[in-house]
């Protein structure tokens, strides 16, 4: 049996654990993850704000009665004291919440790619088990009046069934992804069980107006909501005339007899991070490195995401064979570094993306690369953080064009990273942080011609209005930082526990 801990005030359920588990000369030893970048460290950053916190995600193993761990560990770390309540999962429970039934059927609806989503191998039954086993353990934890934190739709079913276990928790969940429309969420068979789930929080987040207002028109297509409250956009969270941006949002919905706060609030960078990390030595001798390497009069041009078809990739790269056909003099001048990592190997979906763009880069390297002049440099292994920001500070354009993308990082990492004021940042309409970084080259990935000019609009910028326009997307990022997010997620809770 674990041992007793208090009970917490702040359950944050997030599928990934909060730290390494690593075996060190036999025995486990926990151990704060190596990157400081990402969401888990902000999520970490509220334990200090309660008197105790726990956090529930999952942990393999073989049998799930019986799992040989401790199922809730109390943990120190600089973060403070929390508990960890370890939900042993078996492989083909992960594999069938998670891989199948979480990234084939609902990962491209939630990006708007109907004919991506895969019905067939869903095991409804098992997504529901999974959600409920974490509900129940959410449940065991909280303390009574807690505030619980839900995150993304591998959890959808978790509100629902909290709210039943204990009807006194403050239920707060967030989507990390876009939310789509009706037309589209309503390809789900299970559309209103997932809907009703969500219903039964007091906070449902976004991260902009549209994905929310999205939420609230799915939510009345399926079920008698009412819109209660509606909110004028802030105009520094609308840029004009582009495809995600809305003037009004809904801020609080009614069903049966609760009231439901709708949240739209971006998820930032760490801006202070990521600026130290800029000005250290060490990002000085990569971005010579990476400078030595390109020569003198060759600019760089950066795109960086995961192999998934959402972001984009292969439709990059055939505008960069598009305009390397149409701009001659480019050729020996510009080289673009495609990075693109696979998160999920093995799945159909992403083995296609990586191979359709193995299949353009080579093509354009063979096209148009010599034995001194490589277009196209292709990596596929992971860059480590603080590598990247060398690269971020040597890259003349960041080209950043998902398809669909809940926010985008990559994009607001390397207007950080631009501590000396100067690149250029390409950034696609239908990535969520277009609504903040409207000084950005605004560009639809869907068309030919706007990606093509996009490039070319970048290369042939003056100095000036690449100035003018970083400065602006600076202020925007440092705005909409990471902290500015957890504050406004630790407002819409109404206040934690006794604190
Ligand atoms: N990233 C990294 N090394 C790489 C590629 C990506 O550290 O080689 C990081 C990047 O810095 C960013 C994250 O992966 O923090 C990607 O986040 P983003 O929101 O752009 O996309 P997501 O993968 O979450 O859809």
């Amino acid at each position: 049996m674990a041992e007793k801990h208090a009970p917490s005030d702040l359950v944050i359920v997030y599928h990934r654990q909060p730290y390494e588990e690593v075996e060190e000369n036999g025995e486990t030893i926990f151990r704060e993850n190596k990157s400081p970048n990402g969401i888990v460290p902000t999520l970490k950053s509220f334990f200090g704000r309660v008197n105790h916190a726990a956090w529930v995600a999952w942990k393999e193993a073989e049998d799930t009665t019986d799992p040989g761990f401790d199922r809730v560990v109390e943990i120190e770390d600089s973060f403070g004291k929390y508990s960890v309540s370890r939900l042993p999962l078996t492989a083909e429970q992960v594999r069938s919440f998670y891989h199948v039934t979480s990234k084939e059927a609902f990962w491209p609806i939630l990006h708007s790619f109907k004919e991506r989503y895969n019905y067939d191998p869903v095991d409804w039954p098992t997504f529901r088990q999974v959600n409920w086993s974490f509900a129940e353990a959410a449940a065991a934890e909280a303390a009574e009046g807690a505030v619980v934190w839900v995150h993304d739709y591998n959890l959808w079913l978790v509100p629902g069934y909290l709210r039943q276990m204990r009807p006194d928790l403050r239920i707060s969940f967030f989507h990390h992804t876009p939310f789509p429309s009706a037309d589209m969420f309503n390809v789900l068979p299970w559309r209103r069980e997932i809907v009703e789930s969500l219903l039964a929080c007091d906070v449902v987040g976004f991260h902009i107006p549209r994905f929310a207002a999205n939420f609230v028109t799915v939510s009345q297509s399926l079920l008698d909501v009412t819109v209660l409250e509606r909110e004028t956009v802030p105009s520094d969270f609308t840029t004009e005339g582009t495809a995600l941006s809305d003037r009004r949002a809904p801020a609080v919905i009614g069903y049966e007899d609760r009231k439901i706060r709708v949240v739209a609030a971006p998820v930032g960078v760490d801006v202070d991070f990521i600026e130290s990390q800029a000005w250290a030595p060490e990002t000085a001798a990569g971005m010579a490195s990476v400078r030595t390497e390109l020569g003198p009069d060759t600019r760089l041009i950066l795109s960086v995401g995961r192999t998934d078809y959402t972001k984009g990739g292969i439709e990059q790269l055939e505008s960069f064979e598009r305009v390397l056909t149409e701009h001659p003099e480019l050729h020996g001048k510009v080289r673009l570094m495609h990075v693109s990592v696979s998160a999920n190997r093995n799945m159909t979906a992403y083995e296609e993306v990586q191979s359709g763009i193995e299949q353009v880069a080579g093509r354009l390297n063979g096209s148009f690369g010599s034995f001194d002049w490589q277009p196209v440099s292709l990596i596929s292994t992971p860059i480590p953080f603080k590598d990247l920001i060398a690269y971020y500070r040597s890259a003349d354009v960041a080209w950043i064009t998902p398809l669909a993308d809940g926010m985008n990082l990559v994009c607001e990492e390397y207007v950080a990273s631009r501590v000396d004021g100067d690149g250029v940042l390409i950034l696609s309409e239908f990535a969520g942080a277009s609504v903040v970084l409207s000084s950005a080259v605004i560009t639809n990935p869907f068309s030919h011609r706007s990606m093509d000019q996009a490039l070319m609009i970048a290369l042939e910028m003056e100095e000036e209005e690449r100035r003018k326009r970083m400065e602006l997307l600076r202020g925007a990022v440092r705005r909409n930082s990471v902290t500015a997010w957890a504050d406004a997620q630790m407002a819409s809770f109404g206040g934690l526990g006794k604190g």
